[in-house]
C-alpha cells in the first residue's frame, strides 16, 4: 500500500466521467518516490537490461532515477517534434483523433535489451507505439514497467497479446 495510498484520485479530469489517477502525491513524498524507484530497480536489476527508455513525460520522472539505479543510460520518447537530433516516429490513435511519438535514431542499438517506463497503462496504444519504435530500431523490450495499471481498460492484454510482458506497481478498476 505504500505506493497505491500515496497516488490521487481527480474525478472528471481532464473530461467529465474520467477518473485522473494523479501520481504527483506520490512523488513527492520522499518514502513514496523512493519505494517507487526502489521496487522497480529491486525487480530489474538482475534483468540483464541495457538501456532505460521512458515515455514522455512522467515516463521521465521515474525512468530516469531508475535508470541511475541501475547504473544505466535513460532514453526519452517524446511528442512530436520535441527531439533535436534525426528521429524515427510512430503514430497511434487517441480517443479523439491521433498523436506520434518519436525517438532519436541512434538511441537504441541492434540487440540492446530495453526496458520501457511510463507512469499508466490504460488503452495501451502509447506503450504499443513505444515498442514498436524501440523494435523498429533493433531493440528487444524486455519488459514495459508502469507505475499503475487500469487493467478493466484492456492496455495490459493488448501488449501481452503481442507478446510482451508487463508489470505494474499497482492497479486501479
Ligand atoms: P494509453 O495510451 O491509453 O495506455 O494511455 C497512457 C498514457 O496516457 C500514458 O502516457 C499516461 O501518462 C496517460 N494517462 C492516461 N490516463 C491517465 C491517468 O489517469 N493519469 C495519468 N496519466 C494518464
Amino acid at each position: 500500500m505504500t505506493i497505491k495510498s500515496r497516488i490521487r484520485t481527480i474525478p472528471h479530469y481532464p473530461h467529465q466521467g474520467i477518473m485522473f489517477r494523479d501520481i504527483t502525491t506520490l512523488l513527492k513524498d520522499s518514502v513514496g518516490l523512493r519505494a517507487t524507484v526502489q521496487e522497480l530497480a529491486h525487480r530489474y536489476k538482475d534483468m540483464k537490461i541495457d538501456k532505460v527508455v521512458g515515455i514522455e513525460s512522467r515516463g521521465f520522472i521515474v525512468g530516469t532515477p531508475l535508470a541511475y539505479e541501475l547504473g544505466l543510460g535513460f532514453v526519452p520518447i517524446r511528442k512530436r517534434g520535441k527531439l533535436p537530433a534525426e528521429t524515427v516516429g510512430r503514430d497511434y490513435q487517441l480517443e479523439y483523433g491521433s498523436d506520434r511519438i518519436e525517438i532519436h535514431v541512434d538511441a537504441i542499438r541492434t540487440g540492446d535489451r530495453v526496458l520501457l517506463v511510463d507512469d499508466l497503462i490504460a488503452t495501451g496504444g502509447t506503450a504499443e507505439a513505444a515498442v514498436g519504435l524501440i523494435e523498429d530500431m533493433g531493440g528487444e523490450v524486455v519488459e514495459c514497467a508502469f507505475v499503475i495499471d487500469l487493467p478493466d481498460i484492456g492496455g495490459r492484454a493488448r501488449l501481452e497479446k503481442l507478446g510482451q510482458k508487463v508489470f505494474a506497481l499497482c492497479e486501479f478498476e
